[in-house]
């Protein structure tokens, strides 16, 4: 640690990685300011996410998991893979070995803004709405943000945690990759329940079906969760919504006629907006990550594809090692260690999450399938035989320095 340590920190987002960096810098001595575009936290479900064992430990190294596991929507912590026709693939997942705030849970990105905000907020962070980042300078030993508003702000070190299509990234690297489409659609909701048999008890099934991809689980309180990732070339938000919710609904039916008869239970008893798709994406590797007094964390630095169920977690873990890291050093040289330190773990999941999106869009030839379903059960028997996805969920962040002179 040097006198050279920042003291104030102004964090660019407050969605989920943005309010855990902000209560970790507050714990050394870091006072943050989280500055997001938006009038407040998320208030419609949105999607869906499963926090996993390596990002419940970071909730609860500042102090948030009970929270944040009392906004849950239910437990997943098993993976129950089948064909199209319902032939088990594999069932991965065992989190009996881990104490209870540790299991998997699934829970809306609205619901897990919200309680991560209010933790923030309950442990003194100071959040500001309305303020969208239109440009940052670093002068001497400041950087300075502007945002649409006209107004600006000061702090010695300026942290973008404000997703995907960051604005920060943006300065850091202007002409840097941008986010490149996974060939996946996303659809799915919550639906009352459905007549159809349940999941059994803390488990997610996902269907390798003949064309597309589907998963659901039967929620304690009667209702079914689903998502379904259909292969499609890129589409724009405009285009999306021209072609008509009711017409996504048919496309999505017919792509799952002929496999498992819930699939289509499920889906008709789906509301249409369930079937706007969102276009899925990723950005596994960036030039920097930070310059100076500037770095990023989570989406904006590496976004992983959904279907690796890591972005969130990854999130929360840059955050815990960003307060570490400037628990140490002056702000530049925090920066770097903190990219070190994340970047090759970040990388590799990132790939993972490539690997199993390719798998999921089918296949229009039966022997294609076969073969696919053949490899995908010794790929799942191996992984649970030998939990080579451990070095994923078992991961925990370094809190030594981050929760000093806190419980
Ligand atoms: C369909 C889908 C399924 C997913 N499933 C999973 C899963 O199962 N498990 C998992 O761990 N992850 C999952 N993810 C990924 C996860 O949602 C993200 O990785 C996570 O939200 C990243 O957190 P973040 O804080 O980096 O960014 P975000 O949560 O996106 O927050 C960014 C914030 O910055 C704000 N912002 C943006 N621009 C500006 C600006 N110029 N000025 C000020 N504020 C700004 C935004 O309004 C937002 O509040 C999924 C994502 C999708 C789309």
């Amino acid at each position: 640690m040097t006198n050279q340590r920042a003291a104030t920190a102004l964090i660019i987002g407050g969605g989920v990685g943005g309010p855990v960096a902000a209560a970790a810098l507050a714990r050394v001595d870091v006072e943050p300011v989280v500055l997001e575009a938006h009038s407040g936290p998320a208030d419609q479900l949105g999607a869906f996410l499963t926090l996993a064992p390596n990002g419940l430990a970071a909730l609860r190294a500042v102090g948030m998991v009970e929270r944040v596991r009392a906004a849950a929507s239910f437990a997943t912590t098993r993976t129950e893979f089948v064909n199209g026709a319902g032939r088990r693939l594999g069932l991965l997942g065992d989190e009996s070995h881990l104490p209870p705030e540790l299991r998997s849970v699934t829970i809306t990105r609205a619901a897990l803004q919200r309680a991560v905000t209010e933790a923030a907020t309950d442990q003194g962070v100071r959040f500001e709405y309305d303020k969208r980042l239109r440009g940052y300078a670093e002068e001497g030993a400041q950087v300075t943000a502007t945002f649409d508003d006209g107004t600006d702000a000061a702090g010695d070190v300026l942290l973008g945690a404000d997703g995907i299509h960051s604005a920060v990234r943006d300065g850091l690297s202007p002409d840097g990759p941008h986010p490149t489409y996974t060939g996946l659609l996303g659809i799915g909701g919550f639906v009352p329940a459905a007549d159809i048999p349940p999941t059994p008890p803390e488990t997610v099934r996902m269907v390798f079906g003949s064309r597309a991809f589907f998963g659901y689980q039967c929620a304690p309180d009667g209702r079914t969760f689903w998502f379904a990732n259909l292969g499609h070339s890129e589409r724009s938000r405009e285009e999306i919504a021209a072609h008509g919710d009711e017409a996504w609904r048919a496309h999505a039916l017919d792509l799952f006629d002929g496999d498992l008869p819930e699939l289509t239970r499920i889906m008709e008893a789906a509301d249409p907006a369930q079937f706007r798709p969102l276009g899925t994406y990723d950005l596994p590797s960036l030039p920097r990550w930070h310059r100076g007094r500037v770095g990023i964390l989570g989406d904006a630095a590496h976004a992983v594809s959904p279907s690796s169920g890591q972005g969130a977690s990854l999130a929360l873990e840059d955050a815990l090692e960003l307060a570490r890291q400037l628990s140490r050093h002056d702000p530049a040289a925090a920066l770097a260690a903190y990219e070190s330190a994340r970047r090759d773990r970040v990388e590799r999941i990132a790939a993972v999450g490539r690997r199993r999106g390719t798998q999921k869009a089918g296949s229009s030839h039966p022997v294609a399938l076969a073969v696919r379903d053949v490899s995908m059960r010794i790929a799942f028997t191996l992984i649970g035989r030998f939990g080579s996805q451990r070095w994923i969920t078992d991961y925990r962040p370094d809190v030594a320095d981050a929760s000093r002179g806190r419980s």
